[in-house]
């Protein structure tokens, strides 16, 4: 494993990391959540990413009691969660608790994380979507409050535009408030303009760090719904019946076959060249992987060694075969 600075912050993290969407309660219970943490950590992943959304909490909660079971020392993990949907309880939906990023959810949001946790703080937290109904300078003033009251320890932001990071950042410095260190947007081989266009300009400016996250598209980029949406899969689940056009499309599983024989020329498979390449951005902090079983997560983890066989002519002719297609 190799360890990033999170953008112009001290923090370090390793390069791959685990998350929990859809995953966590609904694939894995505690005991496998314990399982694959534990094999994470073994392979020098100290990054766990979650959201109060993920399962309506539940993410939170298995992953706060394979922690307690873990027992690591919390110097030795960076945990996160995000806020922006709010986990809707009673009987009718509370004004103040849907898709906003206002003072009053968010600060109530982060007690609501640190209970099912079972933590004292977050290491990282994330404003998970941008709410163009809240003030930004309301938001920044909140999230600063967050790490002041010694709930969080680093704020960012999920899918805000550069203009919104920047608009953040400079109300920040402004009033010489904590800052929003890193984003965390969607980065893999068929979905990368934002990371490497939109944003160009916010790596230095403001010292963004990323962590990136679906770096399979989904289960996409592994190559199995080449023959279609396979059983037990991410793609096969009812409530993700959202993804299946993008992970059936012709198109986009056409780009996978071009992409086999180069993972055979490497000595690895599809899902480990598209992580190591995920990992070749030298903005990316972390790629965030996501895994339903433990024989995913030993593959995956294995991308790294394949980082130094992917030469700059290997490069060029995935960009080839990837830049045509890629969002
Ligand atoms: P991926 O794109 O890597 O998809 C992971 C899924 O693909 C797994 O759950 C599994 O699904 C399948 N898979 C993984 N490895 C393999 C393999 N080797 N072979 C075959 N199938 C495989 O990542 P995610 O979409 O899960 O995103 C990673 C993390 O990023 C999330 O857990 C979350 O923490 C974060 N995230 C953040 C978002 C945000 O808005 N900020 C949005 C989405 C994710 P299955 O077995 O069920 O098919």
């Amino acid at each position: 494993m190799h360890y990033n600075r999170l953008g112009r912050s001290g923090l370090q993290l390793s390069a791959l990391s685990l998350g929990s969407w859809v995953t966590y309660h609904n694939q894995v219970d505690v005991k496998s959540a314990v399982e694959l943490m534990a094999a994470a950590h073994d392979a020098g992943v100290n990054f766990f990413d979650n959201a109060e959304a993920y399962a309506l909490g539940a993410s939170e909660t298995v992953m706060g009691e394979a922690l307690r079971q873990l027992d690591w020392p919390r110097l030795n993990y960076v945990v996160s969660s995000k806020f922006y949907w709010g986990l809707d309880r009673g009987d009718r939906p509370a004004i103040n608790r849907r898709n906003t990023l206002n003072r009053k959810y968010l600060l109530q949001a982060v007690d609501g994380s640190l209970k099912r946790f079972g933590l004292d703080f977050i290491d990282l937290v994330f404003c998970h979507r941008p709410d163009p109904h809240t003030p930004i300078e309301e938001t920044v003033w909140a999230m600063h409050q967050m790490i002041a009251d010694g709930k969080a320890l680093y704020w960012g932001t999920s899918e805000w535009s550069a203009a919104e990071i920047r608009a953040a950042w400079e109300i920040a410095e402004r009033h010489h408030l904590h800052k929003p260190v890193m984003e965390q947007p969607q980065y893999n081989l068929l979905h990368r303009a934002r990371v490497e266009q939109e944003y160009a300009r916010l790596y230095e400016d403001c010292g963004l760090g990323l962590t990136t996250w679906s770096p399979l598209a989904s289960g996409l980029l592994s190559g199995k719904y080449r023959q279609g949406i396979p059983e037990g899969s991410r793609g096969a689940m009812e409530n993700m019946a959202f993804l299946r056009e993008g992970l059936t499309s012709p198109a986009r599983n056409a780009v996978v076959e071009q992409l086999a024989p180069i993972a055979q020329e490497l000595g690895g498979s599809l899902a480990q060249l598209a992580i190591a390449w995920a990992t070749m951005n030298p903005r990316v902090s972390t790629v965030i992987l996501g895994a339903s079983r433990a024989s995913q997560l030993q593959e995956n983890l294995g991308a790294l060694a394949l980082r130094e066989r992917l030469t700059p002519e290997l490069m060029a002719r995935i960009e080839a075969i990837t830049a045509p297609v890629a969002a």
